[in-house]
């Protein structure tokens, strides 16, 4: 039998919403889903992390993430945020190995192996973002590709660390791009990467760990995607900008 794994619906704003806009638009987003029965994660730009935090304060079932972390503490890395800044913010996640990052900044897993550990190490909660690319899936290598990002990603990772890493399976293809894996193909991989992590660690760590789907999952798709037993929540982009549209994600997870 599977571990209870409560869904987390988790909004990515990427480099949106002012900082003076941001209050408002978690309240919005708070009021429309105040019966929520899952976790929800805000993860604005760090601008903005220091305002939400006291916002969100004793919101039990609410959290805060940052998008991206260097993966030294300190030193001279002009324009770099370190794991320990964030957590001496309070900060609760961050998101390591998102496309953007790998596709725009040249992020490898190398690094992303790095980062984690220097987030794990600061206490941080992880959600690490793998996924294929279009002509990746046509060539039919997409397992191949799920299989050698995590390998590498996860090098030196114990198993007491893995319980405070999430995966978020996004498929590059269906990133800001309006089309979405269907629910099958989703589950598919989600099963997959289950499998894959609970023969690199154990059947009760991959019982545990919590696999969101990432890639334009919005109001009218969540619930058939959250539906799914093995999809424990969603990595949300542009639907987590629309109050409405981000509640209806959160509704549909039960
Ligand atoms: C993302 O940025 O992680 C994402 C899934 O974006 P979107 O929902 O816009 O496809």
């Amino acid at each position: 039998m599977s571990d209870f794994r409560k869904k987390l619906i988790a909004g990515n704003w990427k480099m949106n919403v002012l900082p003076s806009q941001a209050e408002h638009l978690v309240n919005e987003i708070l009021n429309g889903a105040s019966n929520a029965d899952c976790d929800i994660l805000f993860i604005p730009p760090y601008t903005h992390l220091h305002s939400l935090r006291s916002l969100i304060q004793n919101q039990g079932s609410v959290f805060i993430g940052a998008q991206n972390c260097h993966q030294e503490n300190s030193g001279a890395f002009t324009g770099e945020i370190s794991p320990e800044m964030l957590k001496d913010l309070n900060v609760d996640f961050v998101v390591l190995g998102h496309s953007e990052r790998r596709q725009y900044f040249g992020e490898n897993d190398k690094l992303i192996n790095q980062k984690i550990k220097s987030a794990l190490a600061q206490n941080l909660k992880v959600i690490y973002c793998c996924g294929e690319s279009e002509s990746e899936r046509e060539a039919g290598k997409h397992k191949d590709l799920i299989e050698m990002q995590i390998a590498a990603a996860f090098s030196g990772i114990s198993e007491k660390e893995l319980s405070q890493i999430v995966i978020a399976y996004e498929p590059v293809w269906a990133i800001g791009t309006g089309k979405t894996a269907s629910p099958e193909q989703a589950e598919d991989m989600h099963n997959f990467i289950r499998v894959l992590l609970s023969n690199m660690y154990s059947e009760t760590a991959g019982n545990k760990l919590r696999i969101l789907y990432g890639g334009s999952v919005k109001g009218s798709n969540a619930s058939d995607l959250l539906s799914r037993p093995g999809i424990d929540g969603a990595l949300v982009g542009g639907a987590s900008l629309k109050a409405d549209e981000f509640c209806k994600i959160i509704n549909a997870a039960k």
